[in-house]
């Protein structure tokens, strides 16, 4: 078995390289959104006390960001070094023929990261990793604060654009808002116009995305479900809204929002799992 597990780890390189290209991503819009505050149009101008406000927010959101998504890289989902010899063979137990081992309920082979993932939600392809038990948290913090910092910068530059799409035409402003890029390279704005438009186009549209995977997601922490059990209408592991919380989150689930590094175990293993009728069983 510790054989699979390193061909598996070898495999596990080029399911990296989406990471790489989000990173260069987030590398070319940080680039020009420093662009843009340096060369201007930039924000507008605040005063001592909202200026520290404004920073004070931008710190805390980017530490809570960059470590939640530390977090989730680093953490392991898949069934590697979990002991299951001679605990299998139970209800919801299946055998997975590319892992060679019996694998618990909730679990899923994934064919990018060549593993079964502990409670699989999905395959997250712009980080290159799974969604499983033991990330589900900094994943869903990662959410929350991606679309904060990037909904701060497009309140930050929302002002400075408007500025710049209301003094040309409605189809100049649109095509800058659609094709930045074809405005840039025909020479019909500045360089500075091109990245401010560019940066607050993404960071809208980045912003979206984070928020309505924070919801779809909220729906599904509250149903205590995974996305491949939303999908077959499965939902035997609803144990009532607080109690789905807790399993995902941990007892302090309503401070992991706050610091990634907050301590809060989760109570389960990711191997077994209590079950609505379980709970309805001890209660009668
Ligand atoms: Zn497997
Ligand atoms: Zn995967």
């Amino acid at each position: 078995m510790g054989q699979l597990w390193a061909a598996g780890s070898a495999k596990g390189a080029p399911a990296r390289l989406p990471l790489v290209f989000t990173a260069l991503w987030a590398a070319a819009v940080s680039l020009e959104l420093g662009y843009v505050l340096v060369m201007g149009p930039g924000p507008p101008p605040l005063g001592p006390l909202a200026r520290a406000l404004q920073l004070a927010l931008a710190v805390f959101q980017l530490l809570n960001l960059l470590g939640n998504v530390g977090l989730f890289l680093r953490s392991d989902p898949s069934i590697r070094g979990v002991m299951l010899a001679g605990r299998g063979l139970g209800q919801g137990w299946a055998y997975c023929y590319q892992c060679q081992s019996q694998v618990p309920p909730r679990s899923g082979h994934c064919s990018a990261c060549h593993v079964c993932i502990l409670r699989r939600d999905h395959h997250c392809r712009l980080l290159g990793c799974c969604v499983g038990f033991r990330n589900y948290r900094p994943f869903l913090c990662l959410l929350l604060h991606a679309a904060g910092v990037l909904l701060h910068v497009s309140v930050l530059l929302g002002p400075a654009l408007s500025a710049l799409l209301r003094a040309h035409t409605p189809l100049h402003a649109a095509t800058l808002l659609l094709l930045p890029w074809l405005m840039l390279l025909t020479g019909r704005v500045s360089l500075a116009q091109f990245a401010l438009a560019f940066v607050t186009d993404t960071c809208v549209a980045g912003a979206l995305l984070c928020g309505a995977g924070l919801l779809f997601h909220g729906m599904l922490l509250l149903r205590g479900q995974t996305t491949w059990e939303w999908a077959r209408g499965e939902q035997a592991y609803d144990l009532g809204p607080r109690h789905n919380l807790q399993a995902a989150l941990g007892s302090r689930w309503v401070m992991v929002w706050l610091w990634p590094f907050l301590a809060s175990p989760l109570p389960g293993d990711g191997i077994s799992f209590q079950t609505q009728a379980d709970r309805d069983l001890m209660a009668s």
